[in-house]
């Protein structure tokens, strides 16, 4: 998979990408993330906040927002990688 600035599929926040894209062509397109609840845009805009967002999710038990999306096999750490590298 190819990651651009103009296009994002992962959640910046908890790394979830279920090929829904958060931004197209730079913008936030207000894609409500389903493990960690963050809309694009809003809350993952700078890298201390991202940061911050995720350390209050993680430590409230990475809940999920949308349960239903939860994959049966989820595996936090793997998703965590997921998040690209100038977000983590
Ligand atoms: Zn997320």
């Amino acid at each position: 998979m190819e990651h651009t600035d103009d296009f994002e599929d992962v959640c910046r926040i908890c790394g979830y990408s279920d090929g829904v894209s958060f931004r197209e062509d730079g913008w936030p397109v207000g894609t409500i993330c389903h493990c960690c609840g963050t809309e694009a845009g809003i809350g993952d805009t700078d890298l201390e906040q991202v940061r911050e967002i995720r350390e209050h999710w993680l430590r409230h038990g990475a809940q999920w927002w949308q349960p239903k999306s939860k994959p049966a096999d989820w595996d936090l750490q793997k998703q965590l990688a997921n998040v690209l590298p100038q977000w983590r």
